[in-house]
Parts: C-alpha cells; sequence; structure tokens
C-alpha cells in the first residue's frame, strides 16, 4: 500500500478501538498502577522510514518485556546462533512468563529468552567486566535500535526492584542449576534497569523497523544487528513473543510480536516494516487488550501476514 493508504488505516484503526476498554492495568509493580488507562497510541513505520501516528504515540512509557527482544539480539550478535540456542534455548514453555515451575520442570534450563527466566539468563550474557559496564551496552544498544538516547524511569526501576522478589527467587534458581555465570542479583539488577527504559509507541515502531530492514534503522541509517541476528530473533518473537498466547496470536496475526506489562507491543512485518502500539489494559496473559485488536485490523488492513499464501 502507497504512503496515504498506510497513514489512513493507522486513523482508522486508532479511531475503531479508541472507545474499547477491556481488560486490567498491571498493578503488580506498584507504580504502573497509576497509569491513566486511557492512553492509546499506535505508530507505523516502513522500512524506507516513512512513519505513521496517531494517538498518544509520543507519550512515553516503560519497554518491560520488550527489552527482551532487543537484549536478546544484541546477545546473539555476541555470542551467535548456536552458542544462544544452547546456553538460553528456543522453545515456548508453555506456561507465563514469570514461571518458576518451567525452570524446574527443565533442569533449570532457562528455555527461552521472552519469559524472565530466560530474559534473566539472556542479561547475564551481555559483554562487560562489571553490571554498570553491561548495563551501559544494553542503554546504548537498545538506544541504536530506537535511534535516540533511551532514559530509565527512576520510580519504575524503584518500584520493581522493591517487589520482584519472585525475579531475584528465578535467578537464584538460575543460580543453583548452574545456568547463570554472573552475580544473580547483579542480573536482576541490571534486568529491572532494562525493563524501566523509557519508549512511546513511535520509539517501538522503529526499534521494530530496525529488525524489520536486516539491522539497519531507517531512520538514522546506522547497522545495529545483523541480518541474521534478526532472523534469530524474529523466530524467536513469532515462538513465544506473546508468552504463552504466541501460538494463537500467529494463528490470528501471523507476524511476530513482542508484549510488555506496561501496555508496549512491537508488531514486525520482516522487509515491511513495524508497528508500535500502546495502550495499558491488559488481558490475563499481560498483552495489551487494545494493541493486539489495533495491530490484527493494521496486519490484516495492509496484508502483513506471513502465512498468507495469495
Ligand atoms: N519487568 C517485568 C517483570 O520482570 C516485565 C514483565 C513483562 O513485561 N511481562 O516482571
Amino acid at each position: 500500500p502507497g504512503w496515504n493508504e498506510v497513514e489512513s488505516l493507522t486513523s482508522a484503526a486508532h479511531e475503531r478501538y479508541l472507545t474499547l476498554d477491556d481488560g486490567e492495568i498491571a498493578d503488580y509493580i506498584p507504580v504502573l498502577a497509576a497509569v491513566d488507562p486511557s492512553l492509546f497510541g499506535l505508530s507505523v513505520i516502513e522500512v524506507n522510514g516513512a512513519a505513521h501516528d496517531a494517538g498518544d504515540s509520543g507519550h512515553p512509557f516503560s519497554i518491560q518485556s520488550i527489552s527482551k527482544a532487543f537484549v536478546y539480539a544484541l546477545v546473539c550478535e555476541e555470542y551467535g546462533h548456536a552458542g544462544v540456542k544452547e546456553r538460553v534455548g528456543v522453545n515456548n514453555t508453555g506456561l507465563p512468563f514469570n514461571s518458576v515451575m518451567a525452570l524446574e520442570l527443565n533442569d533449570g534450563h532457562p528455555m527461552n529468552p521472552m519469559v524472565n527466566a530466560g530474559a534473566i539468563a539472556t542479561t547475564a550474557l551481555i559483554p562487560g567486566t562489571s553490571s554498570a559496564e553491561q548495563w551501559e551496552v544494553i542503554r546504548t544498544g537498545l538506544s541504536a535500535f530506537a535511534g535516540r538516547q533511551l532514559v530509565m524511569d527512576g520510580e519504575v526501576y524503584a518500584s520493581e526492584m522493591a517487589t520482584n522478589f519472585r525475579n531475584k527467587a528465578i535467578a537464584r534458581l538460575l543460580e543453583s542449576y548452574g545456568r547463570i555465570d554472573a552475580d544473580p542479583l547483579e542480573t536482576v539488577d541490571i534486568y529491572t534497569r532494562q525493563c524501566a527504559l523509557l519508549v512511546n509507541a513511535h520509539d517501538l515502531a522503529i526499534m521494530g523497523a530496525t529488525l524489520a530492514d536486516g539491522g539497519i534503522n531507517p531512520m538514522t541509517g546506522q547497522r545495529v544487528v545483523s541480518p541474521e541476528v534478526c532472523g534469530d530473533t524474529l523466530a524467536m518473537l513469532a515462538a513465544s513473543g506473546m508468552y504463552e498466547r504466541s501460538g494463537e496470536w500467529l494463528f490470528e496475526i501471523g507476524i511476530p510480536a513482542k508484549s510488555g506489562v506496561a501496555g508496549g507491543i512491537v508488531a514486525i512485518a520482516p522487509g515491511k516494516g513495524a508497528i508500535g502500539a500502546f495502550s495499558p489494559r491488559l488481558n490475563s496473559a499481560g498483552n495489551s487488550v487494545r494493541g493486539q485488536r489495533a495491530i490484527a485490523y493494521l496486519s490484516r488492513g495492509l496484508g502483513l501476514n506471513l502465512f498468507a499464501s495469495k
């Protein structure tokens, strides 16, 4: 579709779901419970750099689990296809994102990088001689994906650090199985920081479009990761980006995507572009209700389903 068509579909998607108020805001991280649930932003970025925005697409929120996709890409760039597969795994756990049982059932193997256990194991693999250095690699790397300097929300970080007993337990469990070499609690600290990075729907679309564009940020022209790493990352998102609902998502929508509990979703159409969505109300798996509906509408309208054969 041409520029005008994408532009009007983006506005139409926003208008269509503006009044939908199904779902609940995440409140297990106390500060997230205070967010205005009516916020709703959409952004579509094409690999040629064309941008289409609607609603609150510039409103900042914490990236949360969507960071897992981009930290994974940075680690793949460093360790390569086989190394990360062996260390972190590539299969969907079929269990909620913060499951401890998934680890216990698999001899402490984290199984996949898109749930907390695998994401913590992935963050531990980020290069650096100290946790401060590792954090800088992540902040700089995710900023390169977004094409601007991302900053952390100190309040979100503090709120989660005061309540994330479960993630600390998961990290200790990984340690007990010998699945993490770095200090487990320092790794949870970095992981919590990466989740507290502030983005908006427009940033998410640019970050996704970089993966759609073989690793080149379509806005800055900078190569962030290799085309092989984009392929590996998108395969992981297809398998597990929407947690235990990933199969259903792929069946209905047909493009890789990643969600976060603050209400963000990025969905990627390889070679074409990406959609960023933000709406805080979530379904029971932790995926934004309006974000999913709007992306489904856009994917249909723009013909993005990877499995469509005509
Ligand atoms: N920081 C959140 C956590 O670890 C991220 C979870 C998510 O977005 N699903 O629980």
